[in-house]
């Protein structure tokens, strides 16, 4: 009954309204009437009812004191982890993407020549490396190495030097090979022309074989041993200190540059822990005539890889040069009034008559 009564309506309102041009009116008449007579009372407040739930039941105030009776015990716990909330969501996520490549500067110097490195235990002897000298950072075990086995020789660390220039893998299979040594070294080469690298890397256990000093910067691959071609050991002496050289050691076969006091490589011995000290080798020698009293000697400590380049030079009374000579014992002239020697160019003694 009420549709069919509904329908007439709209009938006569769709009339009425078009020919009045007020489309509008239909839809609110439409609906208002329908709904009022159709949807019984009841109907309506049980609809309220279902999303007011919640509300109602804060009104009931009467359960709230029932519940505390009840939270007490779960309270206790509960509350004082109402901090813990705080905790949950900030795990520490401690995975810092390392990068164990090792980055050289490449032919090109685009620094985009990168070499896997890797971790090596258990590598016995020819990887015992001492405990860091004094606690320092720069004399830290490596944890990462270049596996030699792995990557080849003849890669181009730098325009002018493979890998197998540096490291050898008759010394051992695994090496340390610090990519800002060997932008240095690039840097003395564009400098001074050719050079020979006589020795890179060597594992402690060669080291050991070879007499080489305890704690050698050639066991933390910062260290050359370099022949210069067509300059003098002054000059390339020179050029390493002005290239960032921590030490030069000049011998009568060759000279010794090392970065000694740069910081490591993070590729090669990650994070740096310990103190960062400079450690100069313990120099020192006397100057004293040998057993048959002619000539001059001067003995020297703090030179691990060879003797020392000794240079001579004889002063007369008045302190003039009256003569100079470079080698391992001296004859000074009969008139030498005092002789002095520069040892290594690290050190000079001087001996008066
Ligand atoms: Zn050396």
């Amino acid at each position: 009954m009420p549709r069919l009564s509904t329908t007439l309506v709209v009938a006569l309102f769709a009339t009425a309204c078009t020919s009045s041009g007020l489309d509008s009116r239909r839809p609110t008449v439409q609906v208002a009437d329908p709904p009022t007579p159709y949807v019984p009372a009841e109907t309506q407040p049980e609809v309220e009812q279902t999303p007011d739930d919640p509300i109602p039941d804060p009104p009931e105030t009467e359960d709230p004191p029932a519940d505390p009776p009840q939270d007490p015990v779960e309270e206790e716990a509960v509350d004082p982890p109402a901090p813990p909330p705080p905790p949950p969501p900030p795990p520490p996520p401690p995975p810092p993407p390392a990068s164990t490549d090792a980055c050289y500067p490449g032919s090109s110097m685009t620094w985009t020549t990168c070499l896997p490195t890797v971790t090596a235990t258990g590598l016995g002897s020819t990887y015992a490396y001492p405990a860091p000298l004094n606690g320092s950072a720069q004399y830290a075990e490596p944890t990462r190495y270049l596996d030699l086995q792995a990557v080849s020789g003849s890669t181009m660390l730098a325009p002018n030097f493979r890998l197998d220039e540096i490291a050898q893998e008759y010394k051992g299979r695994y090496a340390v090979v610090q990519p800002h040594a060997v932008d240095r070294l690039q840097d003395l080469r564009d400098e001074l022309g050719p050079l020979v690298v006589n020795s890179g890397y060597r594992p402690p256990g060669y080291n050991a074989s070879i007499g080489g000093a305890t704690y050698s910067r050639h066991m933390y691959g910062d260290a050359f041993d370099i022949d210069p071609v067509n300059v003098s050991l002054t000059t390339l002496q020179s050029a390493c200190y002005s290239h960032g050289a921590g030490y030069v050691g000049v011998y009568t076969t060759h000279m010794h540059c090392d970065w000694r006091d740069d910081t490591v490589s993070i590729e090669f011995f990650g994070t740096p822990n310990g103190t960062f000290t400079f450690q100069p080798p313990p120099f020192d020698a006397v100057v004293r005539f040998d057993s048959f009293g002619v000539e001059l000697e001067a003995p020297a400590e703090g030179w691990d890889e060879g003797e020392p380049l000794r240079e001579w030079t004889a002063y007369d009374a008045d302190g003039y040069a009256i003569d100079s000579f470079v080698g391992e014992k001296y004859e000074p002239p009969a008139d030498a009034a005092s002789v002095e020697v520069w040892i290594g160019r690290e050190i000079v003694r001087t001996v008066v008559f």
